[in-house]
């Protein structure tokens, strides 16, 4: 009986709320998306990604190659998934969420890095962890987008999310005016963990990677303990770390 009620709530909600596109306001794709066939196709994605640090390389590169910052100096993440380039409709989805709260932008985010992931990724971690915030601004927003966002591939792929494990236990200035080295510098030590993790493999999620320095710094603390894989997935990688 509770299975047919489940499945009757299932079968009700898409009927009373169908997907729309949050950007145009078109009906919405099969597969449940709040966008459209045509704004879909306008996502920028992100071909020819370096594999270790998704940053995103010349047309003319060829498949598989990393980036000269990662053959200079490997950073401490084995590998970066992250489907789009921060250029287009992505800041829109992105900051929506970020500063407006728009939850609709998570599930649509996170639904499209579960789609994604899906084809693409064979071997799923043992955790996901969001990239935490420090408590302060976690009480100023309210909440923290990492974790939004997340909630969709762990529930889609059944991956555990786990949140406790580490915290932000220093605060950070907001990074947005800082370049590459101000921020490397600004987040070290950031980051410490409640427990030891007791993975092999873990997965860091955040919405966007910028010089990468945040997700290094957290990665490094796991690797640290013994945590022998840290890969990173995100929803955009900017073209031109400062
Ligand atoms: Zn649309
Ligand atoms: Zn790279």
């Amino acid at each position: 009986m509770r299975f047919e009620v489940d499945q009757w709530l299932r079968n009700l909600v898409p009927a009373l709320y169908p997907p729309t596109c949050v950007l145009c306001g078109a009906p919405g794709e099969a597969g449940g998306l709040d966008l459209c066939r045509g704004c879909r196709a306008d996502l920028p994605l992100n071909h020819h990604a370096c594999p270790v640090c998704a940053l995103s390389l010349p047309a003319a590169t060829p498949a598989g190659s990393t980036c000269g910052a990662c053959q200079h100096k490997k950073p401490p993440y084995d590998a970066c998934i992250v489907p789009y380039r921060y250029e287009g409709v992505m800041p829109y989805l992105l900051t929506g969420l970020k500063f407006h709260a728009r939850m609709s932008h998570a599930r649509l985010l996170g639904g499209l890095l579960s789609g994604f992931l899906s084809v693409r990724e064979s071997t799923l971690p043992q955790a996901l962890i969001p990239v935490p915030l420090h408590r302060k601004r976690l009480s100023e927003r309210g909440f923290n987008q990492a974790l939004e966002i997340a909630r969709i591939p762990a529930h889609d792929l059944g991956i555990p999310l786990a949140l406790d494990k580490c915290e932000r236990w220093r605060a950070t200035s907001a990074h947005s005016g800082l370049d590459a080295r101000a921020r490397k510098r600004d987040i070290r030590g950031a980051f410490r963990l409640r427990c030891e993790p007791e993975y092999r493999h873990l997965v860091l999620l955040d919405d966007v990677i910028t010089t990468g320095s945040t997700v290094a710094e957290l990665a490094r603390v796991f690797k640290r303990a013994g945590v022998a894989r840290v890969d990173v997935w995100a929803l955009a990688r900017t073209p031109n770390p400062g």
